[in-house]
């Protein structure tokens, strides 16, 4: 099973991913997640991130590009993966295509996560709240002003990505306000129904 988790930052694309990665036994490929241990580990790749990812601002697309393509042909990824933040450009998305397509894989369906932009800036707050009291580090772009931009980027570059996936016929669109529980049952059953038609 490979799919592409789509919606704005703090729509709960990770939370959702961590669920299927536990149901499903596929890993969760977070480029965020990847992007933040390359800073920390202080590589080439993390020193040239850094600034950007701490404006808000997107990564260029030869380094995220770069990382996925690496990362896909490790062993626990050839039963499938779920992207997550990725891509989020239609340069990314057209990189996606070409890698699978030359390994012979396909992508079986697209989920967008449909959330009120209004609820957003609350969760983000919440999830640096959360995050500082069970004593984890939080988030540089986890702030209200960093996430106006995030927000921007998102409309001006990734939100196109869900006209690309519709025109392909793999675009399944799920309500992400609906309770953590809901949003995973309305996946599985996307998901399911995508398994028959395969
Ligand atoms: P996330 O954890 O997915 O919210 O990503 C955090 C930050 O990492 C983003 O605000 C970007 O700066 C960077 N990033 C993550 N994924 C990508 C991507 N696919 N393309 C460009 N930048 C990315």
């Amino acid at each position: 099973m490979r799919l592409i988790l789509l919606g704005p930052p703090g729509a709960g694309k990770g939370t959702q991913a961590q669920r299927l990665v536990e149901k499903h036994g596929i890993p969760q490929l977070s480029t965020g997640d990847m992007l933040r241990a390359a800073v920390q580990a202080g590589s080439e790749v993390g020193k040239r991130a850094k600034a950007v990812m701490d404006a808000g601002e997107l990564v260029s697309d030869a380094i995220v590009n770069a990382i996925v393509a690496e990362r896909i042909d490790q062993a626990d990824c050839a039963k499938g993966f779920i992207l997550d933040g990725y891509p989020r450009t239609l340069v990314q998305a057209d990189a996606v295509e070409s890698m699978l397509s030359q390994r012979g894989i396909g992508l079986d369906t697209v989920i967008e996560l449909v959330v009120d932009d209004r609820a957003l800036v609350g969760r983000i707050v919440k999830r640096a709240e959360d995050a500082k009291s069970a004593g984890q580090p939080v988030r540089k772009d986890d702030n209200p002003a960093v996430f106006e931009e995030r927000l921007r980027e998102y409309y001006k570059k990734t939100a196109p990505l869900t006209g690309y996936y519709y025109a392909k016929g793999k675009l399944k669109t799920v309500d992400g306000m609906a309770s953590i529980d809901a949003v995973t049952a309305e996946i599985e059953a996307v998901l399911a129904a995508a398994t028959r038609a395969r």
